[in-house]
């Protein structure tokens, strides 16, 4: 089990900032940013390469969630960042989907 399950099963600690039936947001417990939270799938998958047709529904829910997180921590004017790793190269550190959220400072481009 990864440690975002133990978050939504709530077997271990997390500062949710966000939640619906199928998705939960908390926050970075490594921030890159002022604001930087991860908005996961409540059902397990392991990264957006393995998503199929069938989960069309659900990745329009993450975008959805983090427009609302975004909002409901003052993003929507000054801007912010979504990003989801997928891989390896792309640095993926937990096979769950999650969907980051940064704001609050200017984020350079391209990243690193
Ligand atoms: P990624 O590198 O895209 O797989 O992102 C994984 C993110 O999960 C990293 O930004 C970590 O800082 C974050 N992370 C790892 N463990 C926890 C945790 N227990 N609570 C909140 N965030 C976590």
């Amino acid at each position: 089990m990864t440690i975002f399950e133990k978050i939504i099963r709530r077997e271990i600690p997390a500062d949710i900032v966000w939640e619906d039936e199928d998705v939960l947001a908390f926050r970075d417990v490594n921030p890159q940013a002022p604001v930087h939270v991860l908005i996961v799938p409540k059902r397990v998958v392991p990264r957006l390469a393995e998503t199929t047709e069938a989960d069309q529904a659900l990745l329009g829910k993450l975008l959805l969630a983090a427009r609302a997180v975004a909002e409901k921590l003052d993003l929507a004017t000054s801007g912010y960042r979504v990003v989801i790793n997928s891989g390896p190269d792309a640095g993926e550190t937990v096979p769950h989907l999650h969907v980051h959220v940064l704001g609050k400072r200017p984020l350079a481009w391209p990243p690193g």
